[in-house]
């Protein structure tokens, strides 16, 4: 095993930033208070949790009384889709929308609401693993009460066109959901020209602390809630709120926002670079999704004549941390619902592997991954029975 690690799966999760953590510690400590208490000693709970909710909404263009904070990006996707449900007047089923896409915390959602009572429509994806506004148009009918499509694709990387479909589903008077767990604090968003209703956000994903999130609900938006409990955050969403990870995640927002645009020049960069130097270095390897419409810290191939995973453990052994498919589906045999949807053939997405960059992430790192990856692949393919 090497004592080396190069950590290149920033979109399964990131580390917490040190500034981050320096953020939350007193909130363990002498800053403990229940932000929902009326004594003094609560104060400072109070303070930090809504300084969080400030820095959110400047990051997105929103109020702060627009924010309310959750566990995560899975309660995030969960509320918006089944509050917006959960409010509309029983009668004729209503119509929702999603992409085939999305991650599972859309899709699970979809399909438990598709067997209680509401009428769902999946929306292809391109071989580019890009939705075309067009399919999503023709798909919206007068009973249509939501559209829900990523902003970006946690396994490819492929970047949606949401302005557009945040503008039709406006001019339409459907509400538009956005699922940006993967973009939030690396591309730009503006949630009032983006014509965006409700939007997801997940703190680990942007070097803030797991186990929080925050939903973004436009001011007016007709929304149940999932959580039923206290009063917290103003009725929306009940249960104690878990201050140090709030504070993080704004902290987190902060810095991200400050630290974009060099930061996803840099990636770009280096991503680039790496696809150039793979498609030269190994024969018969296939970049999926988009170049140009893609994250800037996503790398995703697939490497025809082996599987996936002994390149992962081979990746392992030399300290090289990457992703056989989403790291949800890790250890599942059949090709990610994501490469099936873009079309991939069975035996080429078999050899899918997910490299994705941060902050740590240099170019000596990756040019050492690339040569532990030529030499893995020649050993497996020499092994290997798929043709
Ligand atoms: N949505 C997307 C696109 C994601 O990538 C993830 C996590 O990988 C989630 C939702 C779930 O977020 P969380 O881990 O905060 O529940």
């Amino acid at each position: 095993m090497s004592t080396r690690i190069i950590y290149l799966d920033h979109s399964a999760t990131t580390p917490v930033d040190p500034a981050v953590l320096d953020a939350m510690l007193p909130f363990f400590t002498s800053g403990f208070g229940n932000p929902a208490s009326i004594y003094s000693l609560a104060t400072d709970a109070r303070t930090g949790v809504e300084g969080s909710r400030k820095q959110l909404a400047a990051a997105l263009n929103a109020s702060p009384d627009e924010i309310v904070f959750t566990s995560g990006g899975t309660e995030s996707d969960n509320t918006a889709i089944k509050g917006v449900f959960a409010s509309c007047a029983s009668g004729v089923g209503p119509h929702l929308i999603t992409t085939a896409i999305e991650h599972h915390a859309v899709l699970e959602p979809f399909g438990t609401l598709a067997h209680t009572g509401a009428c769902v429509d999946i929306a292809p994806v391109g071989s580019n693993g890009i939705v075309d506004p067009e399919d999503i148009r023709k798909l919206i009918k007068p009973e249509t009460v939501l559209v829900s499509v990523m902003h970006a694709n946690n396994e490819i990387g492929s970047i949606q066109p949401i302005s557009e479909i945040g503008r039709m589903c406006r001019e339409a008077g459907v509400l538009f959901h956005t699922d940006a767990v993967q973009a939030f604090g690396k591309l730009p968003i503006d949630v009032k020209a983006m014509n965006i209703d409700l939007l997801s956000i997940s703190s680990h994903k942007l070097y803030g602390p797991k186990g929080v999130g925050a939903l973004y609900i436009r001011r007016g938006t007709k929304i149940g809630r999932l959580l039923e409990g206290g009063e917290q955050e103003r009725g929306r969403r009940g249960g104690t709120l878990n201050v140090p990870g709030i504070v993080g995640l704004g902290i987190a927002a902060s810095i991200a926002m400050q630290r974009m645009s060099l930061e996803s020049e840099t990636l770009k960069a280096m991503r680039d670079r790496f696809f150039d130097e793979l498609l030269d270095r190994i024969p018969d390897v296939h970049i999926t999704g988009d170049r140009v419409h893609r994250m800037p810290n996503n790398v995703h191939f697939c490497v025809k004549g082996i599987e996936g995973e002994p390149l992962l453990l081979a990746l392992d052994m030399a300290g090289i941390c990457g992703s056989a498919g989403s790291a949800c589906n890790t250890g599942a045999v059949e090709p990610s619902h994501v490469l099936t949807a873009i079309g991939l053939p069975t035996n080429v997405a078999r050899g899918a592997m997910r490299l994705t960059l941060g902050r740590s992430t240099t170019w000596d790192d990756l040019s050492y991954t690339l040569d532990v990856m030529q030499e893995a692949v020649s050993g497996l393919r020499a092994l290997s029975a798929i043709p």
